[in-house]
Order: structure tokens, then C-alpha cells, then sequence
């Protein structure tokens, strides 16, 4: 059995939660703080479903990448549009961040 590992960083996806379902939560939280930056978040995701390697636990997606890598890109959309809202989305969603 080939083992699971991101497409991107080739780490196991230990946890697998799809790209889509951590925008969905993310999102959640983003409407209450910064609602204009949502829109930076569509799309990010698509770039991330392309390829699979595993299904998401929770929706049982395809997908191909770990959170690290995903919610990476969401942190790099932070910095640049609310870079005050970066320690508390690392303190939010770093059970993601923190598994490499
Ligand atoms: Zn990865
Ligand atoms: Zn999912």
C-alpha cells in the first residue's frame, strides 16, 4: 500500500482534512473578524484538490494535501491583507500548522 503522503511537502497526512473543509471553518471564523478578506480564501482551495492521494475524514473528498500546507497558504493571504490576526489564527488552527 502506497503510503499517504502530501503531494506538496511529501509529509504522511496523518490527520486528513480536505482543503475544502478547513476553508469552511476558517471561513467561519474569518466573517467574524475580517469578513472583506474572505474572498482571498476562494480559490486557494481548488488549487489543492487537483490531485489525491487520500479522502477527507470529514466529507470524504479526494484530496492530495496536508492542512500545513494549506492553511500555509491562508497564513501568506493573512499577513498580507491582517497581519494583526496572524498569531491568533496560528493559536486557532495550529493543530494543523504544528504536525510536520
Ligand atoms: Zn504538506
Ligand atoms: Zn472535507
Amino acid at each position: 500500500m502506497r503510503p499517504q503522503t502530501c503531494i506538496a511537502c511529501q509529509e504522511a497526512i496523518t490527520n486528513p482534512i480536505c482543503p475544502e473543509c478547513l476553508e469552511r471553518e476558517i471561513e467561519a471564523w474569518l466573517v467574524e473578524k475580517k469578513p472583506y478578506i474572505v474572498p482571498y480564501l476562494y480559490g486557494l482551495s481548488d488549487n489543492f484538490m487537483r490531485s489525491w492521494v487520500t479522502v477527507c475524514i470529514i466529507c470524504g473528498n479526494r484530496m492530495g494535501v496536508c492542512g500545513h500546507c494549506y492553511t500555509k497558504d491562508i497564513l501568506d493571504v493573512l499577513r498580507r491583507k491582517a497581519p494583526e490576526l496572524e498569531e491568533q489564527f496560528l493559536l486557532m488552527f495550529n493543530f494543523q500548522i504544528d504536525k510536520s
